[in-house]
């Protein structure tokens, strides 16, 4: 921690005076999840069918979209309609927790990082990865969501070659 801190010049200063009041601890393996999300007379909704990440705001917008899935489902079958619970809710849940899993994922190993902090983004390519960020992770048509596992990971290395081609070009000195 000490040496991560004295890594970074504007922490490092804004640290200079600060005392740890105890070690660093490790918090791991925050992210838990459950075989079934349903069952007779009984439907889970939120973090208690799946919890990711605690920093990365997936959190509400699954709490609410499963609840409001659920309940229409359960207002189906109360009515005596068939409801297929794995194809009509689960499915669709675990895509939704899927794409944002793949989002999470690529932030922890830095992918987004490369992304985020990119020269010359274009534009559409950044609205369609605001969307999923913005809790749109259903939408199909989006080729950041549908291609969730792989997209992200194939546009860092495209801007990472990208790179390294302006760097070669520019006489192995990093742009002024
Ligand atoms: C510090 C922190 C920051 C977060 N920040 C964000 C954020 O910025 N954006 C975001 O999207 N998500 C965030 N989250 C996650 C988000 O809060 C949760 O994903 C969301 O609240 C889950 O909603 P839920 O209804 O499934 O569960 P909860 O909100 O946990 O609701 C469950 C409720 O059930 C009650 N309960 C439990 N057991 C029983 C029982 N036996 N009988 C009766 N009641 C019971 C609990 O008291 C609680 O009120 C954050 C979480 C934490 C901890």
């Amino acid at each position: 921690m000490r040496s991560l801190i004295a890594s970074q010049p504007y922490i490092a200063e804004r640290m200079k005076d600060a005392e740890l009041v105890f070690e660093p601890r490790v918090l791991q393996s925050w992210s838990s999840t459950t075989d079934k999300f349903y069952g007779d007379g009984f439907v889970l909704t939120g973090n208690v069918t799946e919890f990711l990440d605690p920093v990365f705001s997936s959190g509400v917008t699954l709490a609410t979209v499963s609840s409001q899935m659920a309940g229409k489902l359960v207002v189906k079958k109360l009515k005596g309609e068939a409801v297929d619970w794995n194809k009509e809710y689960m499915d669709i849940m675990m895509q939704g927790v899927n794409t944002f899993r793949s989002y999470v994922m690529a932030w922890y190993e830095g992918t987004l990082d490369t992304i985020f902090f990119a020269d010359d983004q274009d534009p559409e390519i950044k609205r369609k990865i605001c969307s999923v960020l913005a809790g749109y992770v259903w939408d199909l048509e989006n080729d950041y969501v549908k291609n969730h596992d792989t997209a992200l990971k194939k546009l860092a290395k495209t801007i990472h070659l990208r790179d390294s081609i302006t760097y070669i070009n520019n006489g192995f000195k990093d742009p002024a």
